[in-house]
């Protein structure tokens, strides 16, 4: 039996997934709308597996959608956590620059960061750098006093405590198994039955592509899972860092380089990496998913991206197996960490889209197809900007999805 009660179904219950869906019980409240998940809690992947960081948009294409979500949503955020008690601490970051070729990079970032009209960056010395981060070394370090920490897998689960308090469902241990666009209607199958609706948001993370090609349509992208892998420094050496230090990025690679990470609860981590992940909810070496793998190597983009990027590739794979060359990237940072300050700590996935041509997607998308949403790109700093995301989501979705 198909149950029609529901005017949207989104699919996917990380913060992406959750932000649209709070937005469209704040905007739409007569609507009626469940969220399935597939997983038995919202948040297991990408959103339960990050840096908890509350980005402040330094790195971001003036202009961009990224540029623009992640200021308004990281002011947005900060203020959610406040109002609902969720613990969170704007402390700040210093990105520093090691290497003199870094530092024209770093001159690009602070021009960047104050297009994005962020305020009080500034550039400051080695001296200086050692007053706000007394264990850090390099040539010079760009202040970001917005940024802040947070736990986004709490976030999530406030977001779905409003949604259901506003009268929306969330269904979790429902993975949705196929879509199929009727002239009048969608029905969404699902582990736990199938929904009719009138408009969907495809918000899936890892699976975004497949659920587009499960409705029917050509994604034009691929996601490639990229695992970032994490150190804890042992709590007697905690004290070596007092917020966030990170290094200048490579501006080719949509990541930012491994950092140290002082979390909300207080723990310290260092990292993460970026590895091609070869499941995409691999999170660990041996977590190999044939499908996933044969899928990549199929994409043509995806040699065209290895033959572009296989050294930097190649390096980060040996970082990951090896702890002494990824104590010798955090040693840059912070001289005086070695390899006893360090144990195993946790990993996440990335969701990155890859064009056919083996470029990467620097900025968020979301593809509108017939009453088809699909979010098909929301890496970092999704999480920070998922409030914002969720207004964007929804104003497309008002017109294209017919929602208002
Ligand atoms: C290592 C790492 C560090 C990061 N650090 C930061 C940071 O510090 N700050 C920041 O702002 N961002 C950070 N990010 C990025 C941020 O975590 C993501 O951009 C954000 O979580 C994406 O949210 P999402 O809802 O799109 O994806 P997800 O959280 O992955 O949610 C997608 C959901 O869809 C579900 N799903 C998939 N297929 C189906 C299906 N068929 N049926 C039903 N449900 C399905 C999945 O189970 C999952 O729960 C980081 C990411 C990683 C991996």
């Amino acid at each position: 039996m198909t149950d029609s009660r529901y005017n949207v179904v989104i699919i996917g219950g990380g913060v992406v997934g959750l932000g649209v869906a709070l937005e469209v019980t704040r905007r739409f409240p007569h609507l009626r709308l469940l969220l399935v998940e597939k997983e038995d809690r919202v948040a297991r992947h990408q959103s339960g597996h990050n840096s908890g960081v509350i980005h402040s948009g330094v790195y971001y294409n003036p202009g961009s959608m990224k540029a623009r979500l992640c200021v308004s949503g990281a002011a947005a955020m900060v203020e959610f956590c406040r109002e609902h008690g969720i613990a969170h601490e704007v402390c700040g970051k210093v990105i520093v620059a090691t290497q003199a070729d870094e530092l024209p990079r770093m001159e690009e970032l602070r021009r960047r960061g104050e297009a994005n009209g962020l305020a009080g960056l500034r550039l400051i010395g080695p001296q200086e750098l050692r007053e706000v981060e007394p264990h850090a070394a390099g040539l010079q370090a760009l202040l970001v006093p917005s940024t802040g920490i947070t736990d986004y897998a709490k976030v999530s689960e406030k977001y779905a405590e409003l949604i259901s308090a506003r009268g929306g469902t969330v269904l979790t241990s429902a993975a949705a198994t196929g879509i199929r666009q009727l002239p009048s209607e969608i029905v969404v199958e699902t582990s736990r039955g199938a929904f009719s609706t009138t408009a969907v948001i495809n918000c899936a993370g890892l699976y975004s592509d497949r659920i587009s090609r499960m409705a029917g349509d050509d994604p034009g992208v691929m996601i490639v899972p990229f695992r970032g892998e994490y150190y804890d420094l042992v709590p007697k050496r905690t004290s070596l860092v007092r917020a966030l230090i990170y290094p200048v990025p490579d501006p080719r690679f949509p990541f930012l380089g491994v950092h140290f990470t002082r979390r909300i609860s207080g723990k310290v981590d260092a990292g993460p990496n970026a590895v091609f992940a070869l499941a995409r909810e691999g999170y660990r070496h041996r977590d190999i998913s044939v499908r996933d793998l044969a899928s990549s190597l199929a994409f043509p983009g995806f040699w065209r991206m290895a033959r572009q990027h296989w050294r930097s590739g190649f390096d980060e794979f040996r970082r990951s197996l090896s702890k002494p060359i990824f104590v010798r990237a955090l040693q840059r940072l912070l001289p005086e960490v070695n390899e006893k300050d360090l144990v195993p700590g946790g990993s996440g996935v990335r969701a990155q889209a890859l064009r056919p041509d083996g470029t990467f997607v620097d900025d968020f998308q979301f593809v509108p197809s017939g009453k088809v949403l699909h979010v098909l790109n929301v890496p970092s700093p999704a999480a920070t900007a998922s409030l914002a995301i969720g207004k964007a989501i929804v104003d497309t979705a008002a017109v294209r999805l017919g929602l208002a």
